[in-house]
């Protein structure tokens, strides 16, 4: 089985960073197509996958998720010459896997005109917050036309395409799975380390992880800071798919409130697992429902408090009280309550942390996606 794997995108998304996992791990000869040229390609090509860009004008990317359906037909004759590159490439494959929504409108007329199976590897939350109503209709017809399988990376995220009328048969739900190990090898000199850099002194670190962007909730993380004396927040994460401005506006907030002492922005980082570690709790802020949720994966994995906001994804993967914090997506008093309840029992929150940190390794591991994307494809 040889699969042709699409991207639409080159930046470095939790969307790439599975992908790259996933392709690296599946045992099947495969090859990856990007609709730009960047990082990700750099990553995958360093990692030994063959990985090309397609020929395709920059006016096949221009439809955002917003779009509605005049942007959309202007796109179309520059998304017609991808189609057309695409069909070529796939000839050589039997699925193309399509990892992100453009690549899967791309994918399914590709897939028409060199007859290959599609898979949808579906990592969007097809919701109001997230698409135009035009969007979504538009992806959910083409789905149950054309896609062989639709994998979900969440029970939440499949949920939400049957309820715009994907069609529910289609349906596999295959998390992602990440690699537990640099999670749990960071030595005390790195974490010492990036204390000084971050200037911690004595204080509480409190980090959120993630690409800046209005619904990660960066906004309510500050306001959360805010009302929380004697901590340091910690904004790790650059502005990635076009958002330098919210990163502008966020960074006019910090000043604002008078803030600039107490939040540090470290921009895109590529330590994670260093800067994780470092921290005392870690929280995850968004204020749309969270597809999946990486950051929370990784921050139990780094065995850290992680508070997370309460909807999607996440709550397939967190347990409040018993692997974790969950607070009302949105509302900053209330997550500065559950800052307070961690800060206020260390060594109660600390038990937490590590049963999170035990879940978490069972339950998210790079064996079982694959395991679970194998059975998908097996059904395609
Ligand atoms: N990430 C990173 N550098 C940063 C900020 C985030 O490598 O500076 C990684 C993070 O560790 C996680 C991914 O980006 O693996 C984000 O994935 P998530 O599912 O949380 O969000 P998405 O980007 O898919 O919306």
């Amino acid at each position: 089985m040889r699969i042709l794997f699409l991207d639409q995108t080159a930046e470095l998304g939790g969307a790439e960073l599975s992908l790259f996992s996933e392709v690296t791990h599946l045992p099947h000869p495969s090859s990856v197509l990007l609709f730009e040229d960047g990082a990700f390609r750099e990553m995958l090509q360093n990692a030994g996958v063959d990985v090309a860009v397609a020929q395709a004008s920059s006016g096949a990317l221009t439809v955002r998720r917003e779009s509605g359906l005049v942007a959309i037909l202007f796109a179309v004759p520059a998304v017609i010459r991808l189609v057309l590159d695409v069909a070529r490439r796939a000839k050589g494959y039997d699925i193309i896997y399509a990892n992100s929504q453009k690549a899967f409108v791309v994918g399914v007329f590709a897939a028409a005109l060199s007859r290959r199976k599609l898979v949808w590897r579906l990592r969007d939350v097809l919701s109001a917050a997230h698409f135009s109503a035009t969007l979504r209709r538009i992806t959910v017809l083409l789905a149950n036309w054309k896609a062989a399988r639709v994998i979900a990376n969440s029970v939440a995220t499949g949920e939400a395409f049957a309820l715009v009328g994907g069609n529910a048969a289609k349906i596999s739900v295959a998390y992602p799975g990440i690699d537990e190990a640099p999670f749990t090898s960071v030595s005390e000199a790195a974490i010492a380390a990036v204390r000084r850099e971050i200037g911690a002194g004595d204080a509480k670190l409190v980090g959120v992880f993630g690409r800046l962007s209005l619904w990660k909730g960066q906004a309510v993380f500050v306001d959360a800071i805010a009302r929380q004396p004697g901590v340091i927040g910690v904004i790790v994460g650059g502005p990635l798919f076009g958002h330098e401005a919210f990163e502008a506006e966020l960074r006019e907030k910090v000043t604002a409130l008078g803030l600039t002492e107490r939040i540090r922005f470290l921009g895109f980082r590529k330590d994670i697992p260093t800067l994780m570690a470092a921290m005392d709790i870690i929280v995850h802020s968004s204020t749309a429902p969270e597809p999946f949720g990486r950051v929370v994966v990784e921050a139990m994995l780094a065995g850290k408090p992680m508070v997370a906001s309460a909807a999607g994804g996440v709550l397939e993967i967190l347990e409040h009280g018993k692997t974790g914090w969950l607070y009302e997506p949105g509302n900053p008093e209330a997550l500065a309550g559950a800052l307070r309840l961690v800060l206020d029992d260390i060594t109660g929150a600390a038990a937490i942390a590590d049963a999170g940190q035990a879940h978490a390794r069972d339950t998210f591991t790079v064996a079982a996606t694959v395991r679970q994307i194998e059975a998908a494809l097996a059904q395609s």
